[in-house]
């Protein structure tokens, strides 16, 4: 038995699947989840001492790699001043200018620890601030746990196949109208006929929890134009995309130069560095509508930590033009090899990319929303995970994730994968054997 077989089997025994967090249960590639005793750099350690190359970056957050020196430095240093005070503190004021510097339609930020609660907040402002009650998302797209964003949701909801989650009040699900991605007409109907019960229009900035789905060209300028018009705001999730694919996240890709602006947005992942850190930002007038400065209550003991502060203070500050380039470097080479690999192999896939964000799908045709994500064949996937893993590549261990660069990889590490994907594109597809069309 290894050692991760052994942590595997007494986690069982005391934690629901073994895990904080279910994806981590391997459950849809099967086998057992490699515990980690640590990581450094672009490179992850299990507890049998075998060692990885990183494409998940605890899911995005290491941006600039595993204890980067100076981010281990402001960690120390802010842990050294205690854990946590309950009460305000310098970093948190920094890191909040820090994103309205960075994010055009930001004036206001408040903390939280999860991405979760932030769009908890959110929705909870833009139900205040409108008076209405509904909220429109789109299947695949994923907005943490909330109840609110339990129907049709991507990450480890589309992982495990799961329809909605029992514990979801039937009056909270019918409070939430799902549409399909990238659908505006589907969009102008339900304006048309309910607009005026609509408080909010979420989505992801772009989608990357279904696999990686970029907008199509418009799409959220479209929310943006549609949920003006209707007195409803417009929430983009930059969970996920935020800080990680340009300075000003996907906004500052897109919006910036499109000349929309979103009322509300959420952040997390990259903001806290790896720590528990997460954002609720926007307009003044809707965030100042948060107690105390107004009467919508929201709060956190552990909000605006000091540690979680510090390391995502630094790493953005660490995260510089050079430093996206690099990303972006770094995943245009890596994109490019996971499509000649599975070419070479004349496996039937597609890379879809948005930013320096990519994921691969097992099936030939564009891969636009939910229910063309949902068609992939992930059995498949789940042989070339294990093929790649077995090469010492860490991937995530869902064909519905993203892959996620970070700054620290080096050549030596761009070539062992890609040595990797060439020795594993055909497993589970004999050579010869007819393909996925
Ligand atoms: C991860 C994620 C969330 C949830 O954040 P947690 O910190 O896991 O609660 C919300 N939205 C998007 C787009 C995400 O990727």
């Amino acid at each position: 038995m290894t050692a991760s077989e052994d942590l595997f089997a007494r986690a069982r025994a005391v934690m629901p699947g073994g895990v904080s967090s279910p994806v981590r249960a391997y459950g849809s590639v099967g086998g057992t989840p490699r515990y980690v005793t640590r990581a450094r750099g672009s490179r992850i350690w299990d507890a049998d001492g075998r060692e990885y190359i990183d494409l998940v970056g605890a899911w995005g957050p290491m941006l600039h790699g595993h204890a980067h020196p100076d981010i281990v430095r402001a960690v120390t240093a802010a842990a050294e001043a205690s854990a946590s005070f309950g009460a305000p503190c310098a970093d948190e004021v920094l890191l909040a200018e820090e994103v309205v510097a960075r994010v055009g339609p930001v004036e206001r930020v408040r903390f939280t620890s999860s991405g979760t609660e932030a769009v908890m907040t959110a929705l909870r402002l833009a139900r205040a601030c409108t008076g209405r009650p509904l909220v429109v998302k789109f299947a695949g797209c994923y907005h943490g746990h909330a109840d609110a964003m339990l129907a049709a949701a991507g990450s480890g909801v589309a992982t495990l196949g799961l329809p909605d989650s029992p514990g979801v009040t039937a009056a909270t699900a019918a409070q939430t109208v799902v549409l399909p991605y990238g659908d505006t007409d589907a969009v102008d109907r339900l304006l048309a006929e309910r607009g005026e019960e609509v408080a909010a229009i979420i989505t992801e900035a772009a989608p990357a929890n279904m696999g990686v789905v970029p907008p199509p060209p418009g799409f959220n300028a479209h929310l943006a134009r549609a949920a003006a018009a209707h007195g409803s705001l417009l929430i983009l999730d930059e969970v996920l995309t935020g800080f990680r694919v340009g300075p000003a996240g996907w906004w500052g890709l897109e919006g910036s130069a499109e000349g929309w602006a979103p009322d509300l947005l959420t952040f997390g992942k990259v903001i806290g560095g790896g720590l528990p850190l997460a954002a609720v930002a926007g307009r003044a007038d809707v965030m100042d509508l948060l107690a105390p400065a107004g009467p919508v209550y929201q709060a956190g003991t552990l909000s605006g930590n000091p540690i979680a502060t510090a390391a995502g203070l630094a790493t953005l500050r660490l995260s510089t033009a050079a430093s996206y380039a690099v990303l972006d470097a770094n995943a245009a080479r890596l994109s490019m090899a996971v499509d000649a690999a599975f070419a070479a192999a004349g496996v039937t896939h597609r890379v879809q990319s948005a930013g320096s964000l990519f994921s691969v799908f097992l099936r030939a045709d564009p891969v636009t929303g939910y229910d063309t994500a949902r068609e992939q064949d992930t059995a498949r996937y789940a042989t070339f995970f294990h093929a790649m893993l077995d090469r010492g590549v860490w991937l995530p261990p869902s064909a519905f994730e993203a892959w996620f660069v970070s700054t620290a990889l080096t050549e030596r590490d761009l070539e062992q994968v890609e040595h990797a994907l060439h020795g594993c594109a055909d497993a589970g597809f004999p050579r010869g054997a007819p393909t996925l069309g």
